[in-house]
């Protein structure tokens, strides 16, 4: 999906109580605003325009640390304003998707963002909205009621909204001086566009309140899942005086045949990853038939799938690997197996595990015509 997206993050959040600017906050353990720029680009956003209040540089700089594809706007006195500052700055094509998106809803995430860009096929906006489910009252200043108002028909607007940017820049172009929208689907509304609902979620809460803040922990805490693979793999000794095992060399009196180098303890570790993301199996993603495997390090198949669970906004909690053989005998290599996954991995030791066992001398593995290893490893996803 191609899209460019603007962050609102230049409001100073006076209803959220004291503690600065509410963006700037943390919620689950990050700054408010890092929430949804993560997952614009996890979405595939080509660029992120972030819309700040002027002096918030450095603050912002900090928040987003480590993160590339986007920049700073500076917001205007109101809502709208910033908007428009977003997408001048932005510099889009009139045919460019753009989504504008409240800093102050951090648990989107990439199901939110692709629903609307995907409605926007059929409509000139869309945005995801919740219908309302509690019975609305009218009341007068002094908490008195007016009247029971009838729900039907009615959402509650939320963010992202997707737009064309040509769209939405005419539509703020001939939006009225002096009246302020409340978001930039009823701008587009007012110059007679078409505005199309997806499923809005309950998680897209825009954090105003004090107490919104303690719910959006809850809810942030709620927005990670845990998922565990496991693989499994087997390889028949041949000639050689050599065997790789867990990206350790260990000298043998024979070696393991195979496509690559026959490593069957990262190749079983591999399909544990690929599987906790159902990302098939090591064959998918290397062929047997491609002659570019052919003695490839399983290192790199190792990385690969770490690499795709990285891409999925994802984080692999730990690893385990059983080996098991007659020979050659695992215990003098465990430690320098557990180091070489960890460092390919990119993980602490302790979170890795390497373990071995013989079949006391039954099967294939106990005739030593081969040896098979079996790993599980589970990963933190989002949800
Ligand atoms: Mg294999």
């Amino acid at each position: 999906m191609d899209f460019c997206a603007i962050i609102v993050a230049a409001g100073s959040g006076q209803r959220a109580g004291p503690g600065g600017a509410k963006q700037w906050r943390s919620v689950g353990g990050k700054p408010m605003a890092r929430w949804s720029l993560e997952a614009m680009l996890t979405a595939g956003a080509n660029r992120v325009v972030v819309v700040a209040s002027a002096g918030d540089e450095a603050t912002a700089a900090a928040a987003f640390a480590g993160l590339g594809g986007w920049f700073l706007a500076e917001g205007g006195a109101t809502r709208d304003r910033s908007v428009a500052a977003g997408l001048e700055a932005l510099a889009a094509s009139p045919g460019e998707i753009v989504l504008v998106h409240d800093a102050a809803r951090p648990l989107v995430d990439t199901r939110h963002i692709h629903a609307v860009v995907a409605a926007l096929s059929g409509a000139d906006g869309a945005l995801p909205a919740l219908a309302v489910a509690d019975t609305l009252k009218r009341a007068t200043a002094d908490m008195q009621v007016m009247a029971t108002v009838d729900r039907t028909g009615l959402w509650r607007a939320q963010t992202p909204q997707a737009f064309r940017a040509g769209v939405l820049a005419a539509a703020y172009a001939a939006w009225p001086a002096g009246e302020i929208p409340t978001d930039d689907a009823a701008v587009v509304e007012r110059a007679g566009g078409r505005i199309a609902l997806t499923a809005g979620d309950p998680r897209l809460m825009k954090l105003t309140y004090p107490e919104d803040f303690a719910m959006a922990e809850l809810l942030a805490g709620a927005a990670r899942t845990t998922r565990i693979g496991q693989g499994f793999d087997a390889h028949r000794f041949g000639p050689g005086d050599a065997v790789w095992l867990c990206g350790v060399m260990i000298p043998h009196g024979r070696g393991l045949i195979g496509h690559s180098d026959a490593d069957a303890g990262l190749h079983a570790l591999t399909d544990a990853l690929l599987g906790a993301i159902g990302e098939g199996d090591i064959g998918d993603h290397f062929p047997p038939s491609d002659p570019q495997w052919k003695g490839a390090p399983s290192s790199v198949f190792l990385s690969h799938a770490a690499k795709l669970i990285a891409d999925r906004g994802g984080r692999i909690v730990n690893a385990d690997v059983t080996l098991i053989c007659e020979r050659p005998k695992i215990k003098p290599h465990r430690e320098a197996m557990r180091e070489r996954i960890a460092e390919l991995l990119g993980l602490a030791v302790d979170r890795v595990s390497v373990k071995a066992t013989t079949t006391e001398a039954m099967g294939f593995t106990g005739r030593e015509e081969g040896l098979a290893a079996q790993a599980v490893a589970s990963v933190d996803m989002p949800a």
